[in-house]
């Protein structure tokens, strides 16, 4: 179900309308659609956040157990199993791209840069 509008009554938010026909209201009323508040009719009066895009890379690493998150000021490498070869993920651009979801290869290739 998707949200198609805010329900006004005069300036008032009191609810939103879905793609179902419904009209859904609250005591309390939030907005949660991240950087598509924008695209729901009504949402540019709202605080919301602009899209940002951040590319990773997902590695398998067959050295020592890496057991936590480890940051730096290049970036950081979170370890998503036990396993051997372990699977890691590597992070992140953090790109200007609009709603561009595309991994690219100069994404990729600023993470990997990274471990020197
Ligand atoms: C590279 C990167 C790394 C990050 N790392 C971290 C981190 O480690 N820790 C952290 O806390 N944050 C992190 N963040 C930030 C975090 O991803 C965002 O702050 C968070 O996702 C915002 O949550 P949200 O619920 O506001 O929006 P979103 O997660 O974008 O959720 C919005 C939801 O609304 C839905 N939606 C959109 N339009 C409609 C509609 N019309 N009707 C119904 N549903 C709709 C969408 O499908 C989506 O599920 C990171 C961000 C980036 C770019």
């Amino acid at each position: 179900m998707e949200v198609t509008s805010l329900a006004k009554a005069g300036d008032r938010c009191v609810g939103v309308k879905t793609s179902e026909d419904e009209t859904l209201s609250g005591p309390t009323r939030r907005a949660t659609a991240g950087c598509w508040t924008f695209a729901v009719e009504g949402g540019r009066a709202l605080r919301a956040h602009a899209p940002v895009r951040g590319q990773m890379v997902a590695l398998r690493h067959a050295g020592k157990l890496i057991r936590r998150v480890l940051r730096s000021e290049r970036g950081y490498i979170v370890p998503r199993d036990h396993a051997t070869p372990q699977k890691l993920v590597a992070g992140s651009t953090l790109e200007n791209a609009g709603y561009e979801k595309a991994v690219t290869s100069g994404g990729l290739e600023q993470i990997l840069a990274r471990r020197e």
